[in-house]
């Protein structure tokens, strides 16, 4: 077999054509960033290597040496790597598909939002394709660090394929990419641009970066030192947004720095940050968890050990510890004690700050709540004892009937509740919008009882999970045993009890039986609604049900057979039922109180999202009654 033979020539897969196409095809605003890209992925690919020659000396055996090197030559730009390297197949897969999850995702938000596109390229990892900026032709030679082959030759224009081939002779380890410039992009093989770039972006990568004159004279770029060991005020703003940059996988600037040194029974160094901006995978379950673990400077991983909680995940940056062994298999590491601990700390410190900042700016923590409060809200699903949970349910932010744009926190509202007001009320609904016009709120608005307004679908959980907060309970408004006439002053239930219109409780009662027997099964009870007060009528759940939506969530999920019955809760003052009432005292039972007492049952329903429980009698009702109003 000639070596012509072995020379494949392979398409890019057509997700990678697109991204190319758009690499090339759009203007992008800053090139330079192709260069840190390409950085970053000899620096990942050190860090493997450094990982796995802990456990295998062997692999540094012919060159102990872990940096980066760049050369140029007029219209070229190398970058070699003495890190992991890549095999046949690792080249064919890593370079000529799109095998990284975050990327299709980019591609499915791509046609959106044709604005941030370039933006997220960093953001998703299309990293490597970037070279196609400025590059008319690369070539990457590689030979895997454990592997007995020559190594492997792959090249490409960035058009529509790449072709691959054993190299000849043997490979250094590692990685080499030539880039061929276009000839516009020349000034990138200028040594002064490169030291710009690699000052600029990449001063933070903890490998020696070295420039390689015609003469052989190496000199290094960079600083080559780990940032977060640097003492917490010699760290410049810029050199955080850098490495923000590089382990964060998001745009913006960190909203908030976490820099902590810990010495006493563990040692530990963490540089954690705080996005500004919402990462688009922050619900996705494949997504990588984005903090970094090192062990005594060495990178060990970012994706199979949590080293904060999952509600935490919008943490970005690293934690070094200096307590756990350099040796110990990731499958340990996740039932470690220390890195237990360790996360236990965090979340602690990291709770605490937050706490700090949204006493200190509430508009400012309003951004931080809008990114990441329903993932932070997540954690209160978790098991955890009372006293983390408080902590937690402390740095939560609400909507409230009071707050207007404003947010209001659990200990605000406690402070204002009404004089013997037992709970704090809360409401949850699909839309703010939507939420703050139920008919369940009218009766705690018109006594100035303030409630809380919830509309995430994480909300349906919480609820359920957490019943009080400073020994004060928690309660939906949906609940019915919520007694009006024990909150506020003497005052305000004089108000709203002096009304000579209203009916008269004995009167009342015949008439709630009767309008029992008209919704037969689909009511568990019919009562005097002492929530409503412009609304004819709403649903309750039961005394100690669940909420309504929890319900109707489970249901959903196929874990609840059937719906309860609800309560109707009417509002004997409303006109309609003034006019039922008086109605039914003329003639007793009649179609007309059948239909209206149905449509107003349906209209319950429709209004908590619930399903009519007969579309077809709601239907016919409601034909008759419009004929009603037309004749
Ligand atoms: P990302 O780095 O975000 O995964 P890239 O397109 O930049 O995306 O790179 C794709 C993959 O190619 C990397 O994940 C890595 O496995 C591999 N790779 C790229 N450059 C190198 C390199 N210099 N050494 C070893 N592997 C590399």
């Amino acid at each position: 077999m000639t070596d012509l033979d072995l020379k494949e020539r392979h398409s890019f897969n057509a997700e990678v054509s697109k991204i190319l196409h758009l690499v090339i095809h759009s203007l992008y605003t800053n090139k330079d960033i192709f260069l840190r890209e390409l950085i970053s992925n000899s620096s990942d690919a050190l860090d493997k290597l450094h990982y796995l020659s802990i456990s295998k000396p062997d692999l540094l055996a012919e060159d102990s040496d872990l940096k980066i090197t760049i050369t140029t030559e007029k219209d070229k730009l190398i970058i070699q790597d003495s890190g992991i390297g890549m095999s046949r197949e690792e080249l064919q897969e890593n370079l000529g598909t799109v095998a990284c999850s975050g990327t299709q995702r980019f591609l499915q938000v791509l046609d959106k939002d044709a604005q941030k596109k370039m933006d997220l390229i960093g953001q998703f990892g299309v990293g490597f394709y970037s070279v196609f900026m400025v590059a008319k032709q690369v070539i990457v030679e590689s030979r895997k660090a454990d592997s007995d082959e020559n190594g492997w030759i792959w090249t490409s224009d960035g058009v529509s394929d790449f072709v691959l081939e054993p190299a000849e002779a043997r490979l250094p380890r590692g990685t080499k990419i030539t880039i061929f410039l276009c000839a516009e992009e020349e000034r990138y093989a200028d040594r002064f641009k490169i030291e710009h770039i690699v000052q600029s972006y990449s001063n933070h990568i903890q490998f020696p970066i070295e420039y390689v004159n015609e003469k052989g004279e190496a000199e290094q770029l960079n600083s080559a030192a780990a940032i977060w060991t640097k003492p917490k005020g010699e760290i410049t703003d810029k050199e955080h947004r850098d490495f923000f940059r590089s382990v964060a996988h998001v745009g913006g600037v960190p909203w908030m720095i976490m820099h902590n040194k810990s010495e006493g029974v563990l040692s530990y160094t963490t540089l954690l940050y705080i996005p500004s901006i919402r990462p688009f995978d922050l619900f996705h379950p494949d997504r990588k968890c984005s903090t970094k673990l090192y062990v005594k400077r060495v990178f060990i991983t970012e994706d199979n050990v949590k080293v904060v909680p999952q509600y935490l995940r919008f943490l970005r940056g690293v934690v070094d510890s200096e307590d756990l062994s350099l040796n110990i298999s990731r499958e340990t590491l996740q039932h470690s004690a220390i890195l237990t601990k360790i996360r236990e700390s965090i979340t602690k410190r990291t709770l605490d700050e937050l706490a700090k900042r949204a006493e200190k700016d509430a508009e400012d923590y309003k951004k931080f709540w809008d990114n990441f409060g329903a993932v932070l809200r997540e954690g209160l699903c978790e098991g955890m004892n009372t006293e983390s949970r408080e902590k937690l349910l402390g740095v939560c932010r609400f909507n409230s009937t009071e707050a207007g744009e404003d947010l209001v926190s659990l200990d605000q509202y406690i402070a204002r509740m009404q004089s013997n007001q037992k709970a704090v009320y809360y409401l949850i609904g699909d839309s703010l919008d939507l939420v703050s016009k139920s008919p369940q709120l009218e009766g705690f608005v018109s006594r100035n009882v303030e409630v809380i307004l919830l509309c995430d679908a994480v909300d349906n959980f919480w609820t359920n999970v957490v019943n009080e907060y400073k020994n004060i309970s928690l309660k939906s408004v949906t609940a019915s045993d919520i007694d009006f006439d024990e909150i506020g002053t003497q005052e305000d239930r004089k108000e709203t009890k002096d009304d000579a219109e209203k009916p008269k409780e004995d009167e009342l009662k015949d008439f709630l039986e009767h309008i029992t027997k008209i919704l037969g099964e689909k009511v568990s009870e019919v009562r005097v609604s002492k929530k409503l007060k412009d609304s004819p009528a709403c649903l309750a759940m039961k005394e100690g049900g669940m909420d309504i939506r929890m319900e109707r969530f489970l249901m959903e999920q196929k874990q609840l057979n059937r719906l309860s019955a609800k309560i109707f809760e009417i509002n004997p003052n409303h006109p309609i039922w003034l006019k039922l009432l008086s109605r039914y005292k003329e003639t007793g039972k009649s179609e007309e109180i059948a239909a209206c007492t149905n449509l107003l049952f349906s209209q319950a329903c429709i209004i908590e999202g619930e399903n009519v429980p007969d579309v077809y009698e709601f239907a016919k009702y409601m034909s008759d009654a419009l004929l009603r109003i037309l004749t």
